[in-house]
């Protein structure tokens, strides 16, 4: 582990409140509490859920929270020596890939059972059953309470099943360190972009229990939700908070699947997942807006959505693949022999067109987000590229969405939308969204497959990382 330049515990968090946690830039990624728990929790907060100091501070926990602010992904993440560490070229928009595909698994059940085509759930039952990893650490709905997600270690088929699907409500997953015995290794885990980050920041830092973890995957991620989301969509329905909710599954059924919530007194509600987006402006996480990251560059493997016409029609569930080493890329052709999956080839131009409302949301959005709070004096998290060039058009569009999302997060918005009934809210924001889509598409799309990014180098906030090359070396083996 690193062991130079050591602060004052004191010191270090007083940094993480005035840096991270006061300006809105924690990512909620779980890390600082995951390697200091008998210090820090983290607490629910009209900001969601942020870390807070449980006890008094000693000079016992310099280290842990020394490495805890090196690795904080709410300071920013230095990309391009994380992907120096990992041996990577990165594409500016995608990251480092081996191939790109879409595809579904070939077990019908799993494909069932998984968000979009069950292709995470599947290589996860894969590494497990060809001895590979001894746990997979995913995230699991109602893992300890119906409402709440938790990790959990999932070590056998149903034990993954039981966490597949997507989880849209910000959950610090990354606390799951303090649980990791690295001799008990290795493990593969499910991780956000901000939580992928964090853990690759960890294991260059030389951390046992993150370099224990040798797979990394993740889903892509565009936007995600404080907690709230769900009660309010229940309150639409005219059920109150004395209402228990016995459980909760957010892409249910028939892909791209509906949220399903079913409450204690027997009933049962459901929306499809394009009506329930209307919980997004009201709800959205700040986390997700200052992050450049969509497609989860820094895994071993991503997946998303395949969100194109050929494959909706198709519905069945459908996704785009994305390896990023040379090992996983082998471990999907060993699945694709073995019939476990279905994969097929597609270009990259293809698969990013999948998605490229979200890409420009992240690749110059969240940058256009950053400048103005930096220009409103606030820190923010330094990223070692940005745009070259964002024009004044889509500008204006980042305008426009900053007024519904600054709207939205009101109290009396909330107040107002979590009683509509959702025969009205669903697809009346559909709607709103698909207007939206086609009318800020000729801007947001414009020069999105051009742009230049400038590069910087954070050379010194990768010293604080990974102080030495021995540490370095260390990691890499
Ligand atoms: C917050 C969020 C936002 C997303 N946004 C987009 C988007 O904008 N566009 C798009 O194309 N795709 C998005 N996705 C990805 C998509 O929803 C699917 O998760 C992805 O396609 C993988 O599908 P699958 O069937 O292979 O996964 P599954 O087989 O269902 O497995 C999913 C795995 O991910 C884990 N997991 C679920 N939620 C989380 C979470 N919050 N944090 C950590 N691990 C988790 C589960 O435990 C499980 O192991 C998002 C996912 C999340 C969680």
């Amino acid at each position: 582990m690193s062991k130079v330049n050591i602060t004052a515990p004191a010191e270090t968090w007083a940094q993480f409140e005035q840096q991270v946690i006061k300006p809105g830039n924690c990512m909620h990624c779980g890390l600082c509490v995951g390697v200091l728990p008998e210090k820090l929790a983290f607490a629910e907060t009209p900001q969601g859920l942020l870390p807070q100091l449980t006890k008094q501070l000693d000079d016992a926990d310099a280290e842990a929270l020394n490495t805890a602010w090196a690795c904080c992904p709410g300071r920013g993440v230095p990309y391009h020596h994380v992907n120096e560490f990992l041996g990577r070229t990165a594409h500016p928009l995608l990251g480092a890939f081996e191939e790109t595909y879409v595809g579904h698994s070939g077990n019908k059940t799993v494909r069932e059972r998984g968000a979009s085509g069950g292709i995470l759930s599947s290589v996860l039952i894969h590494l497990l059953e060809t001895k590979r990893v001894t746990a997979a650490i995913v995230l699991q709905q109602g893992a300890h309470t119906p409402e709440q997600a938790a990790p959990v270690f999932a070590r056998t088929a149903d034990e993954v099943l039981a966490a597949a699907q997507s989880v849209y409500a910000v959950t610090p997953t990354l606390t799951v360190l303090e649980q990791i015995d690295p001799a008990a290794g290795p493990y593969a885990m499910v991780v956000l972009p901000e939580q992928a980050a964090a853990l690759r920041m960890l294991q260059a830092a030389g951390d046992p229990r993150a370099l224990a973890i040798k797979y990394v995957f993740g889903p892509y991620a565009g936007t995600n939700m404080y907690h709230g989301s769900v009660r309010g969509f229940l309150r639409g329905q005219g059920v109150g908070n004395d209402v228990a909710i016995s459980k909760l599954q957010w892409r249910a059924g028939e892909w791209p699947g509906y949220l399903q919530v079913d409450t204690a007194d027997g009933r049962t509600f459901k929306a499809e997942k394009f009506y329930y987006n209307y919980l997004i402006p009201f709800f959205i996480s700040r986390n997700c807006q200052i992050i450049p990251d969509f497609t989860n560059e820094l895994t071993d493997l991503s997946v998303g959505d395949a969100w194109a016409p050929t494959y909706e029609k198709q519905r069945g569930g459908h996704a785009v693949v994305v390896p990023r080493t040379a090992e996983v890329q082998s471990i999907l052709q060993e699945m694709v022999e073995q019939e476990k999956l279905v994969l097929n080839a597609v270009s990259v131009e293809k698969a990013l067109s999948m998605h490229g409302h979200m890409l420009d949301f992240k690749k110059r959005g969240a940058f256009i987000r950053l400048g103005w709070q930096k220009a409103a004096g606030k820190p923010v998290p330094q990223y070692d590229y940005a745009p070259a060039d964002v024009g004044l058009m889509r500008k204006v569009v980042e305008g426009v969405l900053w007024l519904i999302f600054t709207t939205g997060r009101q109290p009396w918005a909330r107040w107002i939308i979590t009683r509509l009934p959702l025969s009205i809210v669903g697809p009346t924001f559909n709607g709103l969204r698909l207007s939206w889509k086609k009318l800020s598409k000729p801007t947001k799309r414009k020069g999105l497959a051009e742009v230049a990014f400038t590069q910087t180098f954070m050379d010194e906030r990768w010293q604080e990382i990974a102080q030495t090359e021995s540490t370095q070396e260390q990691a890499r083996a």
